[in-house]
C-alpha cells in the first residue's frame, strides 16, 4: 500500500503542548492513515548548506528556540532513527551528495507535529535538511526521487508554512483576521496544487507580491516542494488542516495520497 506524502504547516511551538483545531487535524491524520514503516521529515529548521540526513540511532530532541514557557523545553518525543533508511535515501539520491549526520536529532518542525500525529513515538524517523545553496528545483527533484518510499510504506512528510511572515505576525494570540495577500496566495497555492500544476509553485519567486510576503525567506516554503515532488499524478490532493494564523501564518496542510 502506498502511503501519503504529507505537508504539515507546523506553526506556533506551543502546538506540541496545546490542544487546538490544528493539533486535533494532526492527530486525525494519524488516527486515519495506516501506520507508517518509518517517517523521513524534511523541516523547515534544518536549513544550512548541504543535504544531510541523520543516521543516528537515538536522535535527540531538540529545543531550537527561545522564550517560551518551560514545559515546552520539558517535551521529548524518543522515536529512534532508522540508519538503514538513511543509508537508502544516500543511494537514492546519488549523485547528489547526502551526508550521514550525527549531530542533528529533531528539530521542533518535526517533533511539534509528530507528537501529535504518532503521539507514541514508535515509528521510526530520519530527518532530511534542506541545503540553501539550491535552488528551488532541486528541492522538488529531491522530493520526486524519494517518492518510491511510499510504496515501500514510508510516510513523506515536509513541515513548514505555505505562508510563513513573521513581521507582519501578530503575536500575543489574540485572534486577528489574516491579511489579503495570505488570503490570495494561500487559495492561488491551493487552486494550483488541486491542478497538478506545479510548476509556478515551484517557480513561486516569479508569482509577485503576494508570494513574496508570503515566503520573504525560502526555508518555510521549500518542505513543501520535497512533499509536491513525492506526489504521483493519481493522488488525492487534500487539506485536512487549515487555518491562517496571527493574520500571516498558514496552517495549512496539503496531503497527496
Ligand atoms: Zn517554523
Amino acid at each position: 500500500m502506498r502511503m501519503p506524502a504529507i505537508f504539515f504547516g507546523h506553526g506556533n511551538p506551543m502546538n506540541a503542548i496545546e490542544n487546538n483545531a490544528y493539533t486535533r487535524g494532526w492527530r486525525a491524520i494519524g488516527e486515519r492513515m495506516p501506520r507508517p514503516k518509518a517517517i523521513v521529515c524534511v523541516s523547515a529548521h534544518w536549513y544550512l548548506p548541504g543535504t544531510f540526513v541523520t543516521a543516528m540511532e537515538h536522535p535527540r530532541t531538540i529545543h531550537d528556540f527561545g522564550g517560551f514557557p518551560q514545559p515546552l523545553y520539558e517535551v521529548r518525543y524518543p522515536a529512534p532513527g532508522d540508519r538503514e533508511l538513511a543509508a537508502q535515501i544516500q543511494t537514492l539520491l546519488a549523485p547528489a551528495v547526502v551526508e550521514a549526520d550525527e549531530h542533528w536529532g529533531f528539530d521542533h518542525g518535526t517533533w511539534s507535529v509528530l507528537c501529535h500525529v504518532v503521539p507514541d513515538a514508535g515509528v521510526p524517523v530520519v530527518q532530511l535538511s534542506i541545503d540553501e545553496m539550491q535552488p528551488a528545483d532541486f528541492h522538488y527533484d529531491i522530493g520526486k526521487r524519494l517518492a518510491p518510499l511510499r510504496d515501500e510504506g514510508i510516510l513523506i512528510m515536509g513541515s513548514g508554512n505555505l505562508i510563513h511572515n513573521l513581521h507582519a505576525y501578530a503575536w500575543g494570540g489574540h485572534p486577528v483576521e489574516p491579511f489579503d495577500w495570505a488570503l490570495r496566495f494561500e487559495k492561488q497555492a491551493r487552486a494550483l496544487l488541486i491542478d497538478g500544476d506545479h510548476e509556478p509553485l515551484i517557480n513561486y519567486e516569479t508569482l509577485g507580491r503576494d508570494a513574496m510576503l508570503s515566503a520573504p525567506t525560502p526555508d518555510h516554503y521549500l518542505p513543501l516542494l520535497y512533499v509536491m515532488g513525492a506526489s504521483a499524478k493519481d493522488d488525492a490532493v487534500t487539506f485536512p488542516v487549515e487555518g491562517i494564523d496571527g493574520g500571516s501564518v498558514s496552517m495549512l496542510t496539503v496531503q497527496f495520497g
